[in-house]
């Protein structure tokens, strides 16, 4: 993840963010949390440093406190240029001097903080080693909603990118196929992303015939030919927010067992849309849409779970998956893709991503579900 992040944000959305944020954390009985670069950074302040490196750039955010920005003295300037700069203090540290150190002076000594999923490990060791009485727990698993519900300036984004991969898909329909490897294809789905706004392609997957019955496959040297069912599974990130969506097409007719459970995976998928509301589990979201497939004798085909939250990075919290009781939010915004994978043979997999308005969901994802016939 790099860039600057989105426009639309001020350094007063982002001070909402960081004390809401502490505030979370402390109802979850923790003194803070730490936050690495990467989504949970840009989410919460608007900084998104070239990459994470060996030099320690860190947030520290306790409930009481002013959100400190822990940052290398050349780094500084750019940090000070982060939208939700206004909102923080920089604390800058220079080579040779210990940051550990300069964090652990920030932080309560007997502490357990939330620390961002992807903090380096030599920097949580590095912690560790300054404040032995402190613990930790992964962000995910002690605030997993944290970002989960979107606002409204939020959800803009979230559909001008859903619109944006809807783009993609209605021009790569009308392009060959037959006689393609899956790697052009998935090369002119990147092109078309970066053309319609994505600064970040993410995934583009082209699973054509067989290769499709794997839901992990991304694109290879098959060439594609008349007769493929070929799974099409794209998203990436437009100005900070994500797209992620799935259509499966067809080289040439299609014969009726494959009319007939692409039409079943788009029944599932109706079904799993319309469980969407405020107050239902993530997992009722998942069972509609299973139900409609273990119902026509396919339950072993259908592998994955139902769907994944989506915001600043293409996969997070929530899941629709069984067992996940947390009810769903309005703003929520999250994948409903259910597949059929038949070994050796085809796959299908319809996404769209929805979000939960008031008195349902709302689709972010509108081109055709039908089976669409390419040439
Ligand atoms: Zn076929
Ligand atoms: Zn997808
Ligand atoms: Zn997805």
């Amino acid at each position: 993840m790099t860039g600057t992040a989105p426009a639309p944000f001020t350094a007063d959305d982002y001070r909402a963010r960081m004390a809401r944020a502490a505030r979370e954390a402390a109802d979850a009985g923790l003194a803070g949390l730490l936050v690495a670069p990467g989504p949970d950074l840009v989410w919460l302040t608007g900084y998104a440093p070239p990459a994470a490196t060996e030099r320690l750039t860190l947030l520290a955010l306790a409930p009481g406190h002013d959100p400190v920005l822990v940052v290398p003295t050349l780094e500084a300037p750019d940090a000070a240029k982060a939208a939700g700069a206004p909102a923080l203090t920089l604390r800058d540290w220079t080579d040779g001097k210990d940051p550990y150190a300069v964090t652990a002076g920030l932080l309560e000594p007997r502490g357990r903080f939330g620390v961002s999923d992807n903090t380096w490990a030599m920097h949580l060791l590095g912690l560790q080693r300054a404040l032995p009485g402190t613990s930790y727990a992964a962000l995910t698993e002690v605030l997993p909603m944290l970002r989960a519900v979107k606002d409204p300036a939020e959800l803009e984004l979230m559909a001008a990118a859903g619109a944006a991969a809807d783009r993609a898909f209605e021009e790569i329909r009308t392009m060959p196929f037959a006689g393609r490897r899956e790697s052009e294809v998935g090369a002119d789905l990147a092109g078309l992303l970066r053309r319609f706004g994505h600064s970040q392609v993410d995934f583009t997957i082209v699973a054509s015939g067989p290769n499709g019955a794997n839901p992990h496959h991304e694109v290879g040297d098959r060439v594609i030919a008349r007769g493929d069912m070929v799974v099409l599974d794209f998203g990436g990130l437009k100005d900070g927010y994500g797209s992620d969506t799935s259509r499966t097409v067809h080289v040439g007719e299609p014969t009726d067992e494959e009319r007939r459970v692409h039409d079943l995976v788009r029944e599932a998928q109706e079904a799993g849309f319309r469980a969407v509301r405020p107050g239902v589990a993530c997992q009722e979201v998942d069972r509609a849409a299973r139900a409609v497939i273990a119902d026509a004798g396919y339950g072993a085909y259908f592998i994955h779970r139902t769907g994944h939250g989506i915001g600043v990075t293409t996969h997070e919290p929530p899941y629709m998956i069984e067992g996940e009781e947390q009810p769903l939010v309005p703003g929520m915004c999250f994948s409903v893709e259910p597949g059929v994978y038949l070994p050796g043979r085809f796959g299908v997999r319809i996404e769209d991503i929805v979000t939960v308005t008031e008195d349902g969901g709302r689709r972010l994802n509108d081109t055709t579900r039908e089976l669409v016939v390419v040439g």
